[in-house]
């Protein structure tokens, strides 16, 4: 029979996971700051718990859905963990995971960190292609799986509890890039007659076919060889780059989106690496924080 779980948090994320257990037909108690937000849940058939506490106390399998990972530690401080298997479903970073897996396991619990590559209308939808990273105990992943998979696919990604923010994080961080660079194009259009609905089709084809370079980059970052095999070399593509920044000034656009990673490949040009593409910028963003 369907594993009883609690989960704490009933927000917009949480509320969609709820009903995705309840409708599998898991017993759910659920417990939120706000009483009034877990009251609809209570008519689908969740138990609502008066405090964290009390919803702790109710089953083996907790999961945490709240706004930031300070939430997860006020929320839990008067809980007792000792035996639970604590899912944390919080957006956190890396560092946060490893801490909050340090905390729950002196306090004798299993630990799970997660991050959830979905926005909540895709829960609970497998058509959706909605997934949760998760890292940390691989024990409790193995008992837990098929109920952490009903409100979203699984992907396990070690036992480090920093790993699945550090995917999350990534995936978010190149996903800023993306967006930076779509607001720009739509910045150089701007005041000019062409349409943005029919702009935007051919800027959604064009960033599908650029976006396999990752491939490449991780080719080359594994190989070492950052030169072999360069499509569009970086003494080509800095050359290049200087119609990019001449069109935005006859657009008066601002270049304050572009120039930061233009300054990258010039620096790495200057250093003597033209032949190579941009996989050696990977490495001068670390150096430069240490
Ligand atoms: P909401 O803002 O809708 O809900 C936040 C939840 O956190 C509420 O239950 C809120 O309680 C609770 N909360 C905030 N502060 C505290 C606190 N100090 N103590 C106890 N509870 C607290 O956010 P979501 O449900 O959308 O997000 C929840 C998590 O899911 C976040 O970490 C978010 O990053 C992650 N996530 C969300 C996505 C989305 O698209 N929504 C996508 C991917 C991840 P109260 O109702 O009392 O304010």
């Amino acid at each position: 029979s369907p594993t009883p779980l609690t989960l704490l948090g009933t927000g917009d994320m949480g509320t969609a996971l709820a009903r995705a257990w309840l409708a599998a037909g898991h017993p759910v108690t659920v417990w939120n700051r706000t009483p009034a937000r877990a009251e609809p849940l209570a008519a689908e058939g969740a138990v609502v718990a008066a405090s964290a506490a009390e919803a702790v106390a109710a089953g083996r399998l907790v999961i945490a859905c709240l706004l930031d990972d300070a939430s997860v530690g006020e929320t839990l401080a008067d809980a007792e963990l000792s035996g639970r298997d604590l899912v944390n479903l919080t957006t956190g970073t890396p560092g946060e995971g490893r801490s909050r897996a340090a905390w729950a396991e002196a306090r004798g619990a299993r630990f799970l960190d997660a991050g959830i590559m979905a926005v909540p209308p895709m829960i609970g939808d497998p058509a959706s292609g909605a997934y949760v990273f998760y890292s940390g105990s691989a024990e409790l992943f193995e008992e837990h799986q098929t109920t952490l998979a009903v409100p979203a696919a699984t992907r396990y990604v070690g036992t480090d509890p920093g790993f699945a923010a550090l995917h999350d994080v990534a995936l978010l961080s190149g996903m800023y890039g993306m967006f930076a660079g779509i607001t720009h194009a739509f910045a150089l259009l701007r005041g000019e007659d062409i349409a943005p609905k029919e702009f935007a089709p051919l800027l959604v084809s064009w960033l599908n076919a650029m976006a396999p370079a990752a491939l490449e980059t991780a080719d080359k970052l594994v190989s070492g060889d950052y030169a072999k095999d360069v499509v569009s070399n970086l003494a080509m593509q800095v050359a290049g780059s200087a119609t990019l920044l001449r069109t935005a000034g006859e657009q008066g656009v601002s270049t304050e989106l572009l120039t930061p990673f233009l300054r990258l490949m010039e620096r790495r040009l200057a250093a003597g690496h033209g032949d190579e593409d941009t996989t050696g910028l990977v490495g001068m963003l670390t150096a430069a924080t240490g």
